[in-house]
This record gives structure tokens, sequence and C-alpha cells, in this order.
């Protein structure tokens, strides 16, 4: 049983892919209406296609957080090679992916349960909120506000104006001096054991651990969810 914080909390700082933002459901509805659109052949293969793109999009990621890929080649790459891979070689196809991928999925706004009860909730409560995102900012944007999570949050921080990606420990002390926050006062959300709550932990934050698969982990968040209304218990 989770019991209430006996620290006096001010600032919430949520990530947001993966946190409250259901990115792998939107995702996935995406990239299956795109290929009934422009690649139906692919459809008796559509799950080992998905899969093989979710496999290749992480590596890249992977690759473009370390600065080896800028974000244009990363964001046609993901779809030229999962093409490829499955016999389809046409550079402009892909090209033709990535673009409609990039226009529709944000609009996509399917958020973790309990999102908006548990955001309304702190809210009440008087928490400063805010998003800390690795994300694209252009991309991020239009999903906070599409999914209805904007009007919680005083601001949302992502690592291309901080310039620093989580976990490194620049972008938390961006996050937190852009808005005047004390770190002490100030917990981390996040469902990334090393970017989200290894980052902020070495840093010296507070984290809560948001892992509804329940993984075995052995960084020791402060706290640990699987439903983010476990929230209402410790804040
Ligand atoms: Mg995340």
């Amino acid at each position: 049983m989770i019991a209430k914080t006996q620290k006096t909390y001010k600032n919430l700082y949520f990530d947001l892919d993966k946190t409250l933002y259901d990115i792998m459901s939107n995702t996935k509805q995406t990239l299956i209406e795109l290929i009934n659109r422009y690649i139906s052949e692919l459809n008796p293969v559509i799950s080992e296609f998905l899969d093989f793109y979710y496999q290749k999009n992480e590596e890249l990621w992977l690759q473009y957080r370390n600065g080896e890929l800028r974000k244009e080649v990363l964001r046609t790459k993901r779809f030229s090679d999962s093409l490829i891979k499955f016999g389809i070689h046409d550079e402009a196809l892909a090209k033709k992916l990535s673009t409609a991928y990039i226009n529709e999925s944000p609009y996509k706004t399917k958020l973790f349960p309990n999102t908006i009860e548990t955001l309304e909730y702190l809210k009440a409560k008087g928490y400063r909120m805010f998003l800390l995102s690795n994300g694209f900012l252009e991309v991020q944007v239009i999903k906070i506000r599409e999914s209805k999570l904007e009007p919680f949050f005083e601001k949302m921080m992502t690592s291309e104006e901080a310039g620093y990606q989580k976990p490194h420990q620049k972008i938390f002390e961006y996050a937190l001096k852009t808005v005047n926050s004390r770190k002490s006062e100030s917990i981390m959300i996040g469902d990334d054991i090393d970017n989200d709550i290894f980052g902020a932990k070495r840093f010296g934050m507070d984290t809560i651990y948001f892992n509804p698969e329940k993984t075995k982990q052995t960084i020791q968040p402060t706290f640990e969810i699987s439903d983010l209304k476990e929230l209402q218990t410790i804040l």
C-alpha cells in the first residue's frame, strides 16, 4: 500500500509519451491507417511490419539521442528501412509515409487510464505542473492540445529548447531554473527508468516511476505506481 508522502512537493514534472500520452496505441492506429491507404499489400504481414518498425524506430532514436542522426533522417529512415525489410525499395513512398505520419499521429488522442481525472485532482490541490519531454516540440504541442492536456500545465519544456536530453542533468537543471522551482520541492514522474528516473535521481530530484507493466528494475525510484490514479494516494 502506498502511503501519502510526508514531504511537501509543489512542482510536478511529468514526462509525456508513455506516461500520460499513450503513444504506442496512437502510433499503431496511425500506422495501420497509413498501411491500408498506401501499402495495402503489406496487410497480411502487418503485425510483423509494425514490430520491425517499432524496433527500427527505437534503434534510430538512440542514434538521434547520441547525436549521430539528424531529426529529418530519423523520420524518413524508420520507414525506408522498414519497407526495404519487406522488399519495397521506394524512397518516395518512405517520404510520403513519413510526412503523413508526422501530420496525422499527433492528432490521435488516446491517453492512459485515469489521466484526466488525476490531473484534475492534482490541479485542484494546487500543484504547479510541467511537462518535460525529449520529444519534438512542434509535435508535442499538437498532442497536448488535441488530447486536452494543455490546460493542466503551466509550461512544457523539451530537450530541443534545453539543448540536452533526459537523462542529462542539465535538462533537469533547466527545467527547475526556467520556472523557479526548488529541487527539494519538485518531483519527476515518468515511465522511462533511465531517462526519467535515473536522470532525475542522479540530479537529486525525487521520482515517481510509472510502471504499468510492473517490470523489475534495479534503480530505486522514490515511489512506484502502475496506474496514474495512485498519484492521488501519494500526492
Ligand atoms: Mg516516456
